[in-house]
């Protein structure tokens, strides 16, 4: 069952099944999905897939899979239907030819026959006398092979003997062309810097600017908000509405995600090569092969990507940094989204992670800390992992960090760390770890305090330092000087465990 909407605003997330979506994707579908949330309106995932030779098996059913992941919802999409389906253009091809023709009609669109060779020679021929615009364009269409160059006979005499065409849109020669911008103002643009663009391919399909403003029309979308690197495609859009005599969305062209430093866009292809994923998901590459890492995969929550990703393009104007979808929706405001290229920024990404790990139960960490001991072969039960969990968890990034960070309490220590060694243990060491041995033998109840006091009163007494035999039994125990609170320590691992680690660390340390 649908819900009904409580507005008439209407928004699309458009994404093409060329590959995995792109965190930036995943950025822009998140502020449409804010936005319809806060207005009440409907959310629209539609899949643009008209152009075939770019076409990747699996990119769709991925794209749906993340948003999914990161907790956006469609009101109406491929997977669900909806009252203005469907939603993929490839299942609407039938929809488009006569749009195309209705523009040829009108004379503000026209058959273009030229080869590719033709093309070829156009462009180096403009190339060289160095034109302006070295574009199919005004200057130049009447010296091609198309419907304004030839005769209504011979235009007829080539469709009837069904020479390959496109229809390229009739830009206008020269003429302002301005249209607004919900985050960049006024955007104005001159006719003659644009080009011919094709319509409709000889392919019979579409191309994304046809389908799109087609499909944006017909679904009633309101607001078309969407990456900056559509905005050279703005005015085109802005003149097919006016072509068509339909009244155009609100437009509004979010700001590019950025590089950690700054330097230029992030794009697909930086891939794992900055050190961090930009896929929501793994992604494995089904001509290639090649895996890239995605959030999920690299244990971050899902609350954690979409609050750093909310941050990056909007502010919301006070210090809050902590935000819940439901919080997200609710402040959520295009005024508050910036015109410049939001950086992105890794170490931030990670802490938004650790908070949110750290509201999370110790019950549901010791599980991951179960599985993953399970991966190993160890077995523990549940009292012990979320006693382990509550002694590590403060540091934990991932909750997969867990397993690492707290695998000494499973696994004695196999070796020991040479800089520790060399710091912690010297002569008299090892004499004083038999001796602790012996007094650590006699303490009961086995308890973190009680062993505190006991074994601090000890040391006084035996006038040792206190930080060297604490740190020479922390190193026994766990095999470097990094852990928890060294009594607690103890009393995870037992008696029997624990003077176990002492004799082999002598042993071992000799
Ligand atoms: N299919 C386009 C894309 O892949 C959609 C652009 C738009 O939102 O108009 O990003």
């Amino acid at each position: 069952m649908m819900k009904e909407p409580l507005s008439n605003i209407r928004v699309r997330f458009a994404p093409s099944p060329t590959g995995p979506l792109h965190i930036g994707g995943v950025r822009t579908a998140l502020y449409n999905y804010f936005f319809a949330r806060r207005q009440g309106g409907s959310m629209i995932l539609r899949i643009e897939d008209t152009d075939q030779q770019r076409f990747v098996p699996g990119a769709e059913a991925y794209i749906i899979e993340s948003l999914r992941w990161a907790g956006i919802h469609f009101d109406e999409g491929p997977d669900m239907g909806g009252p203005f389906g469907p939603y993929r253009q490839s299942d609407r091809k039938d929809l488009y030819p006569r749009y195309a023709e209705e523009l040829v009609k009108k004379d503000l669109a026209y058959y273009a026959f030229d080869t590719p060779e033709e093309l070829d020679t156009l462009r180096k021929r403009l190339e060289a006398e160095k034109a302006p615009n070295t574009s199919y364009c005004a200057a130049v269409r009447l010296d091609m092979r198309n419907s304004l160059s030839l005769s209504t006979e011979e235009t007829r005499a080539l469709l009837e003997e069904g020479v390959p065409y496109v229809i390229r849109f009739k830009m206008p020669a020269r003429e302002d062309i301005s249209v607004d911008d919900e985050i960049r103002g006024t955007v104005t643009v001159n006719s003659a810097t644009l080009d011919d663009k094709v319509l409709f391919k000889s392919d019979g399909m579409p191309t994304y600017h046809l389908a799109n403003i087609v499909d944006d029309h017909l679904m009633e979308v309101t607001h078309v908000i969407r990456g900056e690197e559509w905005l050279p495609s703005l005015p085109l859009h802005y003149m097919l509405y006016q072509a068509f005599g339909w009244e155009p969305p609100v437009f509004a062209h979010l700001p590019l995600l950025l590089k950690p430093d700054g330097q230029g866009k992030l794009s697909k292809r930086d891939g794992d090569r900055l050190g961090f994923p930009v896929f929501p998901l793994q992604w494995t590459d089904p001509f290639s092969g090649e895996v890239s890492s995605g959030y999920r995969e690299s244990g971050y929550y899902p609350e954690a990507f979409i609050n750093f990703l909310a941050l990056l393009g909007w502010n919301p104007g006070t210090e809050q940094e902590i935000f819940s979808m439901d919080e997200l929706c609710g402040a959520f405001s295009l005024e508050r989204v910036g015109r410049s290229g939001a950086r992105f920024d890794l170490d931030k990404a990670r802490s938004f992670n650790q908070h949110y790990l750290r509201l999370r139960p110790d019950d549901e960490l010791a599980g991951v800390l179960m599985q993953g001991l399970k991966g190993r072969g160890i077995t523990t039960n549940p009292e012990v992992a979320v006693k382990v969990v509550s002694l590590i968890r403060e540091r934990a990034v991932f909750a997969t960090d867990l397993l690492e960070q707290g695998l000494y309490f499973f696994e004695a220590p196999s070796d020991y760390d040479e800089k520790v060694v060399a710091k912690r243990w010297n002569e008299g060491t090892a004499g004083q770890m038999k001796a602790l041995a012996g007094l650590l033998d006699g303490i009961a109840p086995w308890q973190s305090p009680v062993l505190e006091g006991a074994v601090k009163e000890w040391i006084s007494a035996e006038g040792h330092n206190m930080g060297a035999v604490l740190n020479a039994l922390r190193l026994c125990l766990v095999g470097t000087s990094a852990g928890p609170h060294l009594f607690d320590i103890l009393d995870v691992l037992g008696k029997e465990e624990s003077l176990a680690r002492i004799a082999r660390a002598v042993e071992r340390l000799k």
